[in-house]
């Protein structure tokens, strides 16, 4: 029996396995809290978005923020895919990773002069640009380095993606993004200016987008404006679509990868844009349902009186899992080892001294201390948000592929946590 959405992930028996290994196994070969993804389910996913694009140009840009561990970023390398990075840290991962410079596009409303020529230096294929004074910022650096840069205008449709105010960010309201009344002139603007060469146009309107309809809007209002911007005797190259593409983490039903491209390749033919390079920049749909977070039970704490709560107390908190408490989201959880004891409803939490620090409420769950629990859908968002609030080192994390299991990071130790502090000097 697989669990929604993830098709990796299947109980055979009373053991919940990923790609055929028992997770159970894995937390006591490892340890908790352990991030375990497949390898397969990554290659899968990039493998659909290339398919539903096959034939015409195009670059499918892992955004890597979603999960930026080196081994995962190569699994993405290897199967064809480009990377969209928002930071320096993010340009010198990829790298790292083998990510070839000329697939790498750089997001984000804050660039820094110095990452900026980071990039330049770097060869980055394009930056998309967020302001009209990012803009003219990226204009001196260019001309300070003396190097060229490409840019594309993230613009801002104004369309409202359907999904939680924290992860929507093409309406009027947000921070991202050059405002649609305003593009035709940022344009101009770049065009005029010496270092700047004008690539494309990119839009991305928000996260967890579980329906075609924004995409659609979105995409006719991108349109409308590269037809007004050629008009005005300015050619665009490529046209990014962004990501944002929803996953299945209880019982939504988002578009698959290559339902939600074909329908904006249709689109996108309809109008006479075809012969366009198409980048695309997923992030969650690429790695969210590859992956589950562990966690051992500690303690139970069951509720005394009426009203009251009963708490499953578990070895992972918000500083390895920060979804619950950040956005309110709902992350399915299964023991890995299933009983056949009647379920009680379980508040699962985390050690961490904050009310926010759940995991999931209100579970019913057959547990005792000692087992493990598999949070699913953890791909994404997950150790890549991850902390060390109260002092706790980030977890480890293993990759399956077929039948070997690499550890991709060892678990964090408590000395490197402090490793860069200096106690002030002793007194004489
Ligand atoms: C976060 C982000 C993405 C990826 O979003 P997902 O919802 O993970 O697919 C793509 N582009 C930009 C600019 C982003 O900030």
């Amino acid at each position: 029996m697989t669990l929604p959405g993830a098709p990796h992930l299947a109980r055979s028996g009373v053991e919940l396995r990923l790609d055929g290994h028992p997770l159970a196994a894995l937390a006591r070969e490892h340890g908790t809290p352990l991030y375990v993804y497949s390898r397969a389910a990554m290659q899968e996913s990039a493998a659909a978005y290339h398919r539903a694009l096959q034939g015409r140009p195009h670059l499918v840009c892992y955004a890597m923020k979603a999960n930026s561990s080196l081994a995962v970023l190569q699994t993405f390398v290897e199967a064809g895919c480009g990377f969209d990075i928002v930071s320096g840290g993010e340009l010198e991962r990829a790298l790292a990773a083998g990510a070839a410079p000329d697939r790498i596009v750089f997001s984000g409303v804050g660039k820094t002069a110095a990452e900026m020529a980071q990039a330049l230096r770097t060869g980055v294929r394009c930056f998309n640009v967020e302001s009209r004074a990012e803009l003219e910022r990226l204009s001196q650096v260019a001309q300070g380095v003396g190097i060229r840069a490409c840019i594309s205008l993230r613009v801002n449709p104004d369309v409202d993606a359907g999904t939680h105010p924290y992860i929507s960010t093409g309406l009027k309201g947000n921070k991202f993004g050059v405002a649609h009344g305003d593009a035709v002139a940022v344009y101009r603007r770049a065009a005029e200016l010496p270092m700047i060469d004008v690539a494309g146009i990119d839009c991305h309107i928000g996260s967890q987008i579980t329906q075609i309809a924004p995409y659609l809007d979105a995409l006719d209002r991108v349109l409308d404006l590269v037809e007004a911007v050629e008009a005005a005797g300015i050619p665009l190259h490529h046209l990014d679509l962004g990501g944002g593409l929803g996953i299945t983490y209880t019982d939504e039903t988002p578009p698959r990868p290559d339902e939600m491209v074909t329908a904006m390749l249709g689109r996108i033919d309809a109008r006479g844009h075809g012969h366009r390079e198409i980048l695309l920049e997923p992030g969650r749909s690429m790695v969210g349902n590859a992956g589950v977070l562990l966690t051992e039970v500690l303690y139970l704490k069951p509720g005394e009186g009426a009203g009251s709560k009963n708490f499953c107390i578990v070895d992972a908190a918000m500083n390895d899992l920060v979804r619950p408490a950040m956005y309110q989201a709902w992350m399915g959880i299964e023991p890995c080892v299933q009983r056949s004891e009647v379920p009680v409803t379980w508040d699962v939490v985390g050690p961490i001294c904050e009310s926010g620090d759940w995991l999931g409420r209100e579970r019913p769950l057959a547990v005792h201390a000692g087992d493990v629990l598999a949070v699913l859908s953890a791909g994404a968002y997950s150790m890549a948000m991850a902390g060390n609030y109260n002092s706790r080192p980030r977890g480890a994390e293993v990759l399956i592929d077929g039948r070997d299991v690499h550890v991709i990071r060892e678990r964090e130790s408590v000395r490197s946590l402090f490793a860069n502090e200096r106690l002030l000097p002793r007194k004489a």
